[in-house]
């Protein structure tokens, strides 16, 4: 599953958009017997319109659709990367996310207290990022200092580019910029220094500004304006959320839900904004499966050929790969059933080479 961080300073909301996940989760529990569940991960099923077409058209036992894998990662407070234990708990909780989601106050509330003693989420912003570019830069030292002496009298050309991307990496991280604004950050010893260090302040984040509930589906106020100010200079995506009515909306039915966000002018929730902004982000895709038992969805990046798609569902099916029998997701719905489809010729022969598209209902053929 693609596995997403939630972090912010205290009090701006985020426990409660986790409650609201583990809520959308709890109702999908049955069907997701084979995941363990902590206390601070909720895996939620993301929306997909094609899959609950195709699963109108096959009418199987079970529909799966894809999940994303939510981490509260709470306690980021400032100061956290100095912490002995607790912050660098969190911290590296975060390093193992594709995505972070980096929530922000936009509510005024006076029964809720502010950690600063007032609402700026541009301020809050900025304590968070500064917290992970400082732990960015003391794993970097650390591991400059070995990769230095490494190269004493070495001639190796990739050593010696990734510690020169080191020094600059460490220059730019010591000037408050993070990780992700670094020259020449598709040049080799940079890629091969983030892929050693996995840099925290160069993960993807897309900027989440809970608002109060009369200011859902309103122009942005000003503190929602500031939010998506640092996010445009950033080039990332901003969700506006209306954290304690993402609560209500989970425990509703899919048609009580529309007729709520209806009321709202809104088409979906916040939630399902987050996924699909994550998917987007990533250059995410899916791919379906299709028989009588389930149909299912499948996570993978774009580009991704036949056999790495079937290894998502087993690493046999990757390893004894034979060929994959795609339909196109437009022709399944045009004739709308395999049978249909194979005597129509629309469901191709694809072997290892071919690039996966999204939505391509697939079978793989493979060797054990
Ligand atoms: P966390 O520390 O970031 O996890 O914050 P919480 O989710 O615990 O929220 C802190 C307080 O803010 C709680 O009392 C929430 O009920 C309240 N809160 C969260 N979202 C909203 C909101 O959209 N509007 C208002 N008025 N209060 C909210």
């Amino acid at each position: 599953a693609l596995s997403v961080g939630i972090v912010g300073l205290p009090n701006v909301g985020k426990s409660t958009l986790f409650n609201a996940l583990t809520k959308a989760q709890n109702a999908q529990a049955a069907n997701y017997p084979f995941c363990t569940i902590e206390p601070n991960v909720a895996i939620v099923p993301v929306p997909d319109p094609r899959l609950t077409a195709l699963a109108e058209l096959v009418r199987p036992q079970q529909v799966l659709p894809a999940t994303v894998r939510f981490t509260d990662i709470a306690g980021l407070v400032a100061g956290a990367s100095k912490g002995e234990g607790l912050g660098n708990k969190f911290l590296a909780h975060i390093r193992e996310t594709e995505v972070i989601i980096h929530v922000a106050r936009a509510f005024e509330d006076d029964d809720v207290v502010h950690v600063s003693g007032s609402v700026d989420p541009a301020r809050d912003i900025a304590v968070i990022d500064a917290e992970l570019i400082l732990a960015d830069a003391q794993v970097l030292e650390n591991r400059l200092d070995r990769m230095v002496k490494q190269t004493k009298g070495s001639k190796d050309r990739d050593l010696l580019d990734k510690v020169e991307a080191g020094k600059r990496l460490l220059d730019h991280l010591m000037n408050g910029q993070p990780a992700s604004s670094v020259d020449g950050v598709d040049t080799p010893g940079m890629i091969a220094l983030f892929d050693e260090i996995r840099p925290l302040s160069a993960k993807r984040v897309i900027y989440c500004a809970n608002v109060a509930e009369g200011d859902l589906g309103q122009p942005d106020n000003p503190l929602v304006a500031k939010v998506r100010a640092i996010a445009e200079s950033r080039g990332a995506e901003t969700v506006v959320v209306c954290a304690r009515m993402e609560e209500d909306l989970a425990g509703l039915t899919d048609e009580e839900r529309l007729e709520f966000l209806a009321s709202y002018n809104l088409d979906e929730s916040g939630l399902d904004s987050v996924v699909r902004l994550a998917y987007r982000t990533l250059g995410l895709l899916s791919f379906f499966t299709a028989g009588p038992k389930e149909v299912r969805a499948w996570t993978i990046a774009a580009g991704t050929k036949a056999p790495a798609a079937a290894g998502q569902i087993h690493s046999d099916i990757e390893r004894g790969f034979i060929r994959a029998e795609v339909i196109g997701f437009e022709d399944y719905l045009k004739h709308q059933t395999e049978a249909k489809c194979r005597a129509a010729g629309v469901l191709r022969q694809e072997g290892k080479e071919y690039v996966m598209a999204d939505a391509d209902v697939v079978h793989f053929l493979f060797n054990v």
